[in-house]
């Protein structure tokens, strides 16, 4: 259900949004019931973090009217996105009647497409990740919509709980550039055939429902704010990072909303900055950029040179340094050091309130933790950098449940457009 104007767009909404997309119109205005859909999304968003809760403490949180609430309560019951349940009683005073998401409210596709594999899930309106399916990413991409079309079907069709569902929403997490705003790919440097394809297009014909596509990083600091501030850890300004096996992906949110660069594109691409003039040659063009020094790939490479032996997976270069190894210890610090001045560079320029870190390195962060640290105690600034609460991988799915209750959550969009200059 689209926040602002519900399952039904108004003809003169229909018709507004076509002057916007004609580029007639260079704005987005309120219109009387603006405001309460702006409210009724706030209303949902705090049923979501504070559930199950009262319309006394809504009213009490936001310092809206009782009836304002119970008008746009009953709105949401109507819609099946809320159920109520009377609390157990406690004395003699009324007994209030509590208000949770209806999980079964609002059915949702996850997919998270790895360069190996993929994994598909359904959710429902509380994000809860349901079962899971995953298959080996084809090379192409008409293989792979006809295979997620069919581990959606298998997921929502079934007996008992899996009884038939209509999907209303399907999000994908995909691990390379995307048009975030048309779900069209651009570029993946180990998927070369998806280059350009439309893919939001391609599976909502396959699975009869719209599709929204995102990078894989953006989608995973989207997930890693959405569990901070269910539990009470909100934050509005914040950096993800995944330092992979080969490059780094990042994520932005700022004042509470996923930056994607002023195109829906590309933002937050913190591997890509130089870090060394002249440094290793990178896929992306340019020499010495970050990732070039901190991904899985690279800590391998210093071990192996250093010690003259080839390095064998990560996951054994890890064990070695957590057991003692002297070597492999001294490897890791120097991973460290260079993901601390990538950390500092991200830290001047943005000012965040906190970093998050992901990828496989979280099983050392022990070791690398006091490193980051005394490099920031070397300047003034004072900012956390913490591990991510989940791994990577949980991240990238759970963000693509996100992306598909995007919908149901959404406040209206309005506001003056930037005019996009046409590219030559
Ligand atoms: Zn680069």
């Amino acid at each position: 259900m689209q926040s602002g104007s519900g399952n039904s767009i108004s003809s003169s909404t229909r018709e507004k949004k076509r002057n916007v997309r004609s580029g007639r119109a260079i704005a987005s205005t309120a219109s009387p019931s603006t405001i309460r859909d702006i409210n009724r999304s706030i209303l949902l968003s705090l049923i979501r973090l504070h559930q199950p809760i009262s319309r006394a403490k809504l009213a009490v949180m936001t310092g809206m009217f009782r009836s304002s609430i119970s008008d746009i309560v009953k709105e949401l019951v109507d819609a099946r996105l809320l159920i109520e349940k009377r609390a157990k009683p406690e004395g003699r005073g009324r007994v209030p009647v509590m208000l949770s998401l209806n999980d079964r409210g609002f059915e949702v596709i996850g997919v998270s497409m790895r360069f190996d594999e993929t994994t598909v899930t359904a959710a429902g309106l509380t994000g809860r990740l349901g079962e899971r399916l995953s298959f080996r990413t084809p090379d192409a991409p008409v293989e792979f919509v006809a295979q997620v079309a069919a581990a959606a079907a298998a997921l929502t069709s079934g007996s008992g709980r899996r009884r038939s569902r209509s999907i209303q929403q399907i999000g994908v997490s995909v691990p390379g550039l995307v048009d975030a705003n048309s779900g069209r790919l651009r570029w993946g440097t180990r998927i070369p055939a998806y280059s350009d394809f439309d893919l939001a297009a391609a599976l909502g014909t396959a699975i009869g429902a719209p599709v929204a596509v995102d990078n894989d990083a953006n989608l995973a600091a989207l997930a890693e704010v959405t569990i901070a501030s269910s539990e009470h850890d909100l934050v509005r300004d914040f950096v993800f990072l995944d330092l992979g096996p080969e490059g780094v992906g990042g994520g932005m949110v700022l004042n509470g909303e996923l930056y994607r660069g002023h195109d829906a594109t590309l933002a937050a691409e913190f591997g890509h900055m130089v870090i060394e003039a002249d440094g290793l040659q990178c896929p992306c063009g340019r020499k010495g950029c970050w990732e070039r020094y901190v991904s899985d790939r690279a800590t391998l490479r210093r071990y192996s040179e250093l010690s003259g032996v080839p390095a064998g997976s990560y996951s054994q270069f890890l064990k070695a340094a957590i057991e003692g190894d002297q070597l492999a210890q001294s490897c890791l610090e120097t991973t460290a050091r260079y993901i601390a001045i990538g950390l500092l560079n991200i830290a001047f320029a943005i000012n965040p309130a906190a970093i998050v870190v992901s990828g496989r390195i979280r099983d050392a962060w022990q070791t690398v933790s006091p490193l980051v640290e005394a490099a920031f105690g070397a300047t003034r600034l004072s900012l956390p950098v913490r591990k991510s609460r989940l791994t990577s991988e949980e991240l990238f799915l759970q963000g693509a449940i996100l992306l598909a209750l995007n919908r149901a959550f959404s406040k209206p969009n309005v506001g003056l457009h930037a005019t996009v200059p046409a590219r030559t």
